[in-house]
């Protein structure tokens, strides 16, 4: 039987978790505050802001919304960043991407203190996931790690294949499953014999943005599939596995809704506790 992994079930289960990080705080005089700064009208943009407005208020942790308009110049944006930096009661700070043309994304995302970076996209924390020595893992990866380990499923000594390269969701991927000593491809649009190198995955990570691209001969009989796309068709959301054709192959797969999906937020409120903890110098 397949197992099809809950992310619903297991992202409650890591918001209990931060809850219960975040009342402790409380109790010794500790607030956790994440800001959120969303530039323009993007539809899809403001229901992610939304969403993680609602977790945090849901676990106790502060949120302050910046709804910025479109036309906000880089000096404006850096200044509310700036200020947001030395603002003791906001842990992290996270920029909504994408940003409008006019503004230079990697001006802004270095901009922000790596220690409340809790997206995990400024250099010095991309740079820290690489030697295997970090506090923050950009949530999508971060999430994934966590439905395995909830799961029981390891990397080590697994032959462990991630679709896609984005700075986001592909390289951090790998990296975390290389440090849990799996034998990690990356494969991306430029790779040969796809089909070929995801035939030889015991663990296999779609992150291709392409609905429905891994299909079931792409798939190893027994091989745990995560899909990490995210798809709006006219018969609801999708993911970039054709699940109905690959669950039976299977051993174990996350479904699209409620797979991967909840796991992003949950992994952001758990770094924003982490960095309330790390600049109060309280310890686990
Ligand atoms: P991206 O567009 O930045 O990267 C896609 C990657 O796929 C690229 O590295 C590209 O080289 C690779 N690719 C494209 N065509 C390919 C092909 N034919 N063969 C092999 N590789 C190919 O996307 P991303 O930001 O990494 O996101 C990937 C998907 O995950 C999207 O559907 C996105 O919506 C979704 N996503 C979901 C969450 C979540 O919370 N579940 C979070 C982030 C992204």
């Amino acid at each position: 039987m397949t197992r099809i992994i809950d992310g619903k079930v297991i992202s409650a289960a890591v918001k209990d978790r931060v809850k219960e990080g975040v009342a402790e705080l409380n109790k010794k005089g500790v607030t956790v505050g994440l800001a959120v700064i969303i530039v323009g009208e993007d539809p899809a943009s403001k229901v992610y802001v939304a969403n993680k407005k609602k977790a945090c208020e849901a676990l106790g942790i502060i949120s302050e919304e910046y709804a910025l308009p479109e036309n906000t110049t880089e000096e404006e944006l850096l200044a509310l960043i700036d200020e947001l930096n030395n603002k003791k009661s906001i842990n992290g700070i996270l920029c909504q991407l994408p940003l409008p043309k006019h503004l230079n994304e990697k001006l802004i995302i270095n901009s922000i203190l790596p220690e409340k970076d809790v997206d995990a996209f400024h250099p010095h924390n991309v740079g820290r996931i690489m030697i295997g020595d970090y506090d923050f893992v950009p949530c999508t990866p971060a999430g994934i790690m966590e439905m395995l380990a909830f799961e029981g499923i390891e990397a080590e000594g697994k032959t462990c294949v991630v679709i896609g390269r984005s700075n986001i969701v592909g390289k951090p991927m790998g990296m975390l499953l290389l440090h849990k000593n799996g034998t990690v491809t990356i494969c991306h649009s430029r790779t040969q014999n796809l089909k070929e190198i995801c035939k030889g995955a015991d663990i296999l990570v779609a992150a291709v943005g392409k609905p429905g691209f891994v299909t079931a001969d792409m798939v190893k009989e027994g091989a745990v599939v995560i899909d990490v796309g995210i798809h709006r068709t006219e018969n609801g959301l999708c993911g970039d596995v054709d699940f109905e054709g690959v669950k039976d192959k299977c051993s174990a797969i996350t479904p699209v809704p409620g797979g991967v999906g909840p796991m992003t937020i949950a992994m952001l409120m758990q770094n924003t506790l982490t960095a309330a903890k790390k600049q109060n110098k309280i310890g686990d």
